[in-house]
């Protein structure tokens, strides 16, 4: 079977509705279709809210009936190829849905097989993720009575690089309401050299890290989990030179550790090697144990798609959709854009990126058909991410490409965004949500 429509779009997640909706605002009459099996939509950002037992899951769903904007067509279907030579989309049930042009908007994929052990101890052996269920985060944060709770991301890009840590500050204010912070250590142990790349969330992000007690380890690789003996494996990456390996942050735990503690706003080398929470070293492996681990699991572009012609086929970028950095075009058709999660985007993958990739998107296409050339160059990198510390507080992080501070100009009139308040925490839990739903998603570029 072979239809035809003018406009495809592969996803009917953030990017893909939030483009649909753009077109049909931009130009009347345009033959679209969304390609999409999913029958529910998730706001995804409200993951680390239901983790914490700050909003409800239910609040977070919604039908994706619903979402798909009037008049576009629904196809509930997998995708399983595309060959852009043919203007051809290839359906899992056997279907061909050609195009004249075509946006991919599938997403990430997360990748239990990318750990050892991963997938046999997810979701039971204390290890959880908000990647795939965060009521099931919350579960465990309420089951905590104490002991060590260790958060880690892996080495492949993941979406909203700032979720692995989100959840920690949350779990260290949890703790502290519930009186268990002496007998708790809260670990971040991650790939990364520094906890955030961008100036002043650096900054303000240490003091909360200094406040929660949370010890730092960088350059640490998870390489297994064994879920039944509660270890996570790790090995050391090499560090640039300046960077600290080892940040503890708790004075209590000072004497034997190797790498740096914060005394009264001071940081003092100690020298020691023994571990205060059991940190063993086996050969070139470093063994972390822990009684709750959440972790962002290993994600990379589709399977499927990494096989396209879409997609780059070698270098640090491969198997990520191959698009100009400015207009979203691919390197590679011109008839084909990319949005979200899926491209090689420099920038990270989050859906405030998105909000400002969707118009670049719109306005190449309508260029393309009115004869022109797709040269909307608009998009800067832009991404932000709204970095939760406490039940009641969050700062947002904006930046763009090469890791340069922007600032939305209204919020930025009136709040310090890089500093953690109320006022930014209403917007995470409130307004947020509102302008996902209401104005994002029903296609207003603001
Ligand atoms: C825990 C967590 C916290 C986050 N916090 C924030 C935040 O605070 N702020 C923020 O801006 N972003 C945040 N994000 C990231 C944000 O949600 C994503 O970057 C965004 O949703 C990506 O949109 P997308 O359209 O690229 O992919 P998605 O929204 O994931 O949509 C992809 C769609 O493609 C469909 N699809 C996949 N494969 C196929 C196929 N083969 N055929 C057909 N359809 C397919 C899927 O069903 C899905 O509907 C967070 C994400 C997580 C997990």
């Amino acid at each position: 079977m072979k239809k035809h429509h003018q406009i495809v779009i592969i996803g009917g997640g953030t990017g893909g509705i939030m483009v649909a909706a753009q077109l049909k605002r931009a130009k009347k009459g345009l033959d679209i279709a969304i390609i999409d099996p999913t029958e529910t939509h998730t706001y995804q950002p409200a993951n680390t809210l239901v983790a914490g037992g700050l909003m409800e899951y239910d609040a977070t769903i919604r039908s994706e009936k619903k979402l798909i904007p009037s008049g576009v067509a629904w196809i509930k279907e997998f995708v399983s190829d595309i060959q852009p030579e043919q203007n051809e989309v290839g359906l899992k049930n056997g279907g061909i849905i050609t195009y004249d042009y075509l946006v991919n908007a599938t997403g990430i994929q997360i990748n239990l097989d990318g750990i050892k052990g991963l997938k046999e101890a997810y979701g039971k052996n204390g290890v959880c993720s908000n990647y795939i269920d965060p009521r099931y985060t919350w579960e465990l944060m309420q089951e905590f009575k104490g002991g060590n709770a260790l958060f880690t991301q892996p080495t492949t890009p993941i979406k909203c690089p700032g979720a692995p840590q989100k959840i920690m500050y949350l779990m260290g204010d949890y703790i502290a309401d519930k009186n268990f912070k002496e007998d708790t250590n809260i670990i971040f142990a991650t790939p990364g050299t520094m906890i955030f790349g961008v100036q002043p969330f650096k900054d303000e992000l240490e003091n909360y890290l200094k406040k929660y007690n949370i010890k730092q380890r960088y350059g640490y690789k998870l390489v297994e989990i064994d879920g039944e003996k509660k270890e996570a494996i790790y090995e050391r990456l090499e560090l640039p030179n300046g960077n600290d390996s080892y940040v503890v942050n708790d004075e209590r735990n000072a004497a034997g550790c190797m790498g740096y503690v914060w005394e009264d706003g001071v940081k003092r080398e100690v020298q020691e090697v023994n571990s205060p929470f059991q940190m063993e070293e086996r050969g070139t492996q470093y063994i972390i144990k822990y009684d709750m681990l959440h972790l962002a699991p290993p994600q990379s572009a589709p399977t499927w798609f990494q096989n396209t012609k879409l997609a780059n086929q070698e270098g640090p970028n491969k198997g990520w959709m191959a698009v100009d950095k400015h207009s979203m075009q691919s390197t590679k058709f011109p008839n084909v854009f990319g949005v979200g999660d899926v491209t090689d985007l420099p920038t990270a993958r989050t859906g405030a990126a998105i909000r400002k990739q969707a118009p670049v998107v719109v306005k190449n296409i309508v260029k393309l058909m009115d004869g022109q050339v797709a040269d909307c160059k608009k998009y800067n990198g832009y991404s932000s991410c709204p970095l939760v510390v406490s039940h009641n507080k969050m700062l947002l992080a904006e930046f763009g490409y090469d890791g340069v501070r922007m600032s939305d100009p209204i919020l930025s009139k009136f709040f310090n965004t890089g500093k953690a308040s109320y006022p930014m925490w209403i917007l995470k839990k409130y307004g947020l949500p509102f302008m996902y739903w209401n104005l994002m998603l029903k296609g207003y570029d603001f």
